[in-house]
């Protein structure tokens, strides 16, 4: 028997309408290249977005046409989201700090129609422009006409070309199967796939990553996205914040600059932010050389890379934060796990014991399906000691990658790439990247459980573990550490520190110290391009 209820789609539409009706007011604060502290509401937002739709029917949009974006965290992006997305466009969101060739390679490959970027980025698509065969037209997202003096009529600015247009549109009905947005991979190895959500995945993905336990954002919370909008919807935060009704502080290129970063947080009272751990580590450090506090801050998550342990115990125990370790990828959404509360079950274990669970990934959001399978793809127990690839489905999760006719499924499961290993509350533990384990002797080193216990020694605030060849064993483990202020240590203060931490045969062969640790376009550390550094590094025995 089938149920009798409406037969309701779910549109970015909906969740934008929402907001309009029932959070109008809410307020919306950015920095931007030509404001440095913009304030509008949400009402003003989704006007701005219908002046949009208006300019892209001007300019012969088509549904499902792509339109691109290469730009910060700002209420103008927020617009762009909205409004291109409820036109029944795609927004296709570009990192910018990804190589030249990489952009040139993902604006060809959607066939984006019109490219809006932030006026910092018009140099680096200046020597790109011819390169782009199919983008009509490249709008500057802002009011300052000078930044495109001497370029083309095919160049024009944000506030001109909205200007005159009507905050009204007719939003056309969608079909919830109908592309929404478009994220690239970060091709860290080959090129960039394209990830292309769905209206319906996408207001699945806000409701399923708002759960309580999940990312639990309320209406009274103000939200700082460090995560950027140009890489995987900033986790799905502006579409919570459309069916929320929170407060959002945008940071723009202040993301980068940690002092102006704790000035909005502080200033704005800011209650909620997300990010990965190189922009906590380097807020870290500005708050610990200034001894500054951030009374509002109530939640922190973390994802993208493991969350170190040393930095976790800081923001909790120095500053009462929940800090929500998560866990997910662009193929999802993101959202796969969150860790802001321990099951019952875990209740009653020591503080120590809960947080070794804490420092975990976390337990499946309700919508995502998990198993651990072996190579020959059987399934794992969940005892917390068995670790394999870690496969997922659920409504938010990829089928088949942009321009590909090949399925991206094994048996209707993703193989997220990662190992990892669940436990009986059924708490998530990644222990690495398929491609960064370390393989001794056939047997694997989780080189994240390595860096984590180097990391919790006071004067090595960030390093990394590698395999490099070795002629007994396959690879070993080299410890890369990048030069701070701190004093330099020997591997044998390294060994005496982890000793009991990691297993005998787990510790690093070598220590080399490095001025910087490279970061892929997402901030996390690029393992494959540190290997190519080092490749004349051989271990003495
Ligand atoms: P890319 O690195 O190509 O941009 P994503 O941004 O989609 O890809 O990153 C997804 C990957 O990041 C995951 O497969 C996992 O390896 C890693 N990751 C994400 N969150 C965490 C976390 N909390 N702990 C450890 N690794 C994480």
């Amino acid at each position: 028997m089938q149920g009798l209820m409406m037969d309701f789609q779910l549109t970015v539409t909906s969740v934008m309408e929402h907001g309009r009706k029932l959070h109008g007011n809410t307020e919306v604060v950015s920095s931007t290249s030509d404001h440095d502290r913009h304030r509008t509401t949400f009402g003003e937002v989704f006007g701005r977005a219908g002046k949009l739709a208006h300019l892209f029917a001007k300019e012969g949009i088509k549904r499902g046409d792509r339109i691109a974006t290469l730009a910060w965290n700002d209420f103008r992006h927020m617009e762009l989201y909205f409004g291109i997305s409820c036109y029944g466009a795609v927004c296709h969101t570009i990192n910018p700090r990804l190589h030249p060739d990489q952009i040139d390679f993902i604006v060809n490959d959607a066939e984006d129609q019109l490219l809006f970027i932030d006026a910092m980025f018009v140099d680096l698509v200046k020597p790109l422009r011819e390169r782009f065969k199919t983008v009509k037209k490249i709008i500057v997202m802002t009011s300052d006409r000078k930044v495109i003096e001497g370029l083309g009529n095919d160049w024009a600015i944000y506030e001109d070309v909205i200007a005159d247009l009507d905050t009204d549109y007719d939003w056309p009905a969608l079909d919830e199967g109908e592309a929404c947005s478009l994220c690239y991979t970060s091709g860290t190895t080959g090129n960039p796939k394209g990830v292309l959500y769905s209206h319906r995945s996408t207001v699945l993905h806000s409701l399923g990553a708002n759960q309580p336990d999940a990312i639990g954002i309320r209406r009274e919370d103000v939200v700082l996205p460090v995560v950027p909008m140009f890489h995987v919807n900033a986790w799905g935060l502006p579409y919570v914040a459309a069916m929320t009704g929170c407060k959002m502080v945008f940071p723009g290129a202040k993301v980068g600059v940690p002092s102006e970063l704790y000035k909005l947080l502080d200033e704005e009272e800011v209650t909620f932010t997300a990010g990965v751990p190189t922009v906590w580590q380097l807020l870290r450090d500005h708050m610990d050389k200034n001894n500054l506090k951030l009374p509002k801050l109530h939640t922190m998550v973390v994802g993208g890379s493991a969350m170190p342990p040393h930095l976790y115990r800081y923001y909790e125990e120095e500053h009462g934060l929940v800090v929500n370790h998560a866990w997910g990828m662009t193929e999802m959404s993101p959202i796969g796990t969150a860790n802001q509360t321990l099951p019952p079950a875990a209740r009653n274990l020591s503080k120590e014991e809960q947080m070794e669970l804490k420092l975990k990934q976390g337990m499946p959001v309700y919508g995502v399906e998990m198993k651990i399978v072996d190579d020959n793809g059987h399934e794992l127990p969940w005892d917390g000691e068995a670790s394999g690839s870690l496969m997922v489905r659920g409504p938010w999760i990829i089928e088949r990658y942009m321009n590909k006719d090949e399925t991206a499924l094994t048996h209707g499961w993703f193989d997220t790439g990662d190992v990892a290993s669940m436990d009986k509350f059924g708490i998530m533990k990644i222990t690495d990247r398929k491609k960064d384990v370390i393989k001794s002797g056939g047997e694997w080193i989780s080189s994240i459980d390595v860096e984590n216990a180097v990391m919790l020694h006071p004067e090595i605030p960030v390093a990394a573990v590698i395999g490099m060849p070795h002629p007994k064993w396959g690879e070993r483990p080299l410890l890369v550490i990048e030069r701070s202020d701190k004093r330099e240590l020997s591997l044998q203060e390294i060994h005496d520190w982890l000793d009991g931490k990691v297993a005998s045969w787990w510790k690093p062969n070598e220590v080399v110290y490095v001025d910087k640790i490279p970061l892929t376009a997402t901030g996390k550390m690029h393992k494959l391009t540190l290997r190519d550094q080092l490749e004349d590094f051989s271990f003495d025995d």
